[in-house]
């Protein structure tokens, strides 16, 4: 190298170093100029479908007519273009069999043909989720039930019994023939055979196959009532074994039919098996965004307020974009998740290039953060990624200096609550034994978990996943059985 470049050079990577840039960062920052910020028009995913399932007592089961419109208005702002919903029987009789009364199962399915319409006029296609032979409890008559087994469970009939299968038909001709005329117009049925589905008799053997053909009929029937719309399937619980039976199927005996296929991503995973699809069906994946960062422990469901996974969607997303997945239909539980999905659709539709992005721009939204706070707000929500790592006492501090005066909204409050969640956590976790200062800690952890879930969501009657002997809490199982040899000796004692 000749000497004065070379002078020119160790001048320049002097200058450089004074005003802290490293040739890293400039290579960071060519490489950026090089692939700008992908226009709106190439999106990572042309797809991105908010699977907002109303049941459980969760969020969307419970929230109001225009509630959830704004809520679905913010959730098209970050990014989502497509919209589901499931009929989770669970618990309802068959609606259309009982024309005089208001019952549960009327009530849930009103809110659902209202909540597609909010859906349809914000522009969101909208599309049903079928878990085919989950039937309503009236319906569950013995002679007719599903073999149980594992991954096999619910309210379920056999498809391979004719007057059961007829039943099953029956009950998606009511549901696409009562949404048209609400003015419903399904652009896609997501067809799912687990969680609730399957069967487990020798007739149904292999059950993929008994539910794609199953399946095909019910899309029969609903292209009578929603001219052109698809079939697409959700992966969720298949075995590799399944995907390749239905591919082969699918090829032979219906090609073309199959749209997509949302494959399914293990906890702590974040991208999709390479598992064999039918020719032409497009790889879409089916993303979990109801718990942070880490499956384990694992902060899930709103047990411990709002989640948040700054790490893992942002790399799920490079993942699934490296990998030919064109669309992800985002699994959400309620509002708990409301950054995760800002994360997923801000990143999925281009709109933003990194999750920090993504939180400074949440945080500037709802919070009023102004420039410089937002970086700082990022980094308080990233450190929730990990909430079993963080320290409450020193995030509760670097909360204090981020808060606006004033009222909060109820993303500000969830949380706050959540850190109080946390520090009690904490406190139980430190001792040993039920000292009635621990049991008094886990008294005040309901009761900010109940402040969050009545008084921020606004949930009532919590079932499933939500329910408190599911809660991750580590200290949970114990201090049931406590709270249950100590209520037994209350007995005893009168
Ligand atoms: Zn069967």
């Amino acid at each position: 190298m000749p000497s004065s470049l070379k002078t020119v050079l160790s001048a320049t990577l002097a200058l450089l170093a004074t005003v802290g840039l490293s040739l890293a960062a400039l290579r960071r920052g060519a490489a950026e100029s090089a692939n700008p910020p992908p226009a709106k028009s190439s999106p990572p995913f042309a797809v991105r479908e908010l699977y907002a399932v109303g049941h459980f007592g969760n969020s969307y089961e419970v929230m109001g007519e225009y509630e959830m419109r704004r809520y679905l208005a913010e959730a098209k702002r970050w990014g989502f273009n497509r919209y589901a919903d499931w009929f989770d029987m669970e618990d309802c009789s068959d609606p259309f069999a009982e024309k005089g009364l208001v019952l549960l199962s009327h009530a849930m399915w009103e809110r659902k043909k209202q909540n597609f319409r909010s859906a349809q006029a914000l522009g969101l296609s909208c599309d049903l989720v079928i878990t085919p032979n989950h039937v309503y409890v009236d319906q569950c008559r013995p002679a007719l039930l599903a073999k149980k087994g594992p991954k096999i469970f619910g309210q379920l009939i056999c498809p391979s019994q004719p007057e059961a299968r007829a039943m099953i038909l029956k009950n998606y001709e009511n549901l696409f023939a009562d949404l048209a005329r609400a003015g419903v117009r399904l652009r896609a049925i997501n067809s799912c055979p687990y969680d609730f589905g399957g069967c487990a008799c020798e007739k149904c053997r292999p059950w993929i196959l008994t539910f794609a053909k199953l399946m095909r009929e019910i899309h029969a029937i609903a292209e009578r009532y929603h001219f052109g719309i698809e079939n697409h399937m959700i992966g969720w619980w298949w075995t590799p074994e399944e995907h390749r039976l239905l591919a082969d199927w699918a090829d032979r005996e219906a090609p073309g039919w199959i749209k997509s296929m949302s494959l399914h991503i293990p906890y702590s995973a974040t991208t999709v098996a390479g598992v064999r699809l039918p020719k032409g069906c497009q790889r879409w994946a089916f993303v979990h965004i109801g718990y942070a960062d880490q499956a384990n422990p694992r902060d899930i469901y709103g047990h411990f307020g709002p989640v948040a996974a700054p790490l893992r969607l942002p790399e799920t997303v490079e993942h699934l974009a490296a990998s030919g997945v064109t669309g992800v239909m985002a699994y959400s539980e309620g509002m708990f998740d409301d950054v995760n999905k800002a994360l997923l659709a801000g990143l999925g539709s281009g709109q933003f290039r990194t999750g920090d992005e993504v939180l400074r721009a949440y945080a500037t939204r709802y919070f009023g953060a102004d420039r410089q706070q937002a970086a700082p707000w990022a980094q308080w929500l990233t450190a929730w990624g990990r909430p079993f790592d963080a320290d409450p006492e020193q995030m509760a501090q670097q909360l204090a200096r981020l808060k606006q005066p004033g009222a909060s909204g109820w993303r500000e409050r969830q949380w706050e609550l959540k850190l109080e969640l946390f520090r009690l956590n904490k406190r139980i976790m430190a001792e040993t034994g039920w000292t009635p200062a621990r049991l008094d800690a886990v008294d005040h952890f309901w009761q900010v978990q109940e402040e969050i879930y009545r008084g921020l969501w606004g949930l009532t009657l919590l079932r499933h996943v939500f329910a408190r002997c599911y809660t991750p809490a580590p200290w949970y199982a114990d201090w049931a059985k406590h709270a249950s040899t100590h209520a037994k000796s209350l007995g005893k004692n009168q």
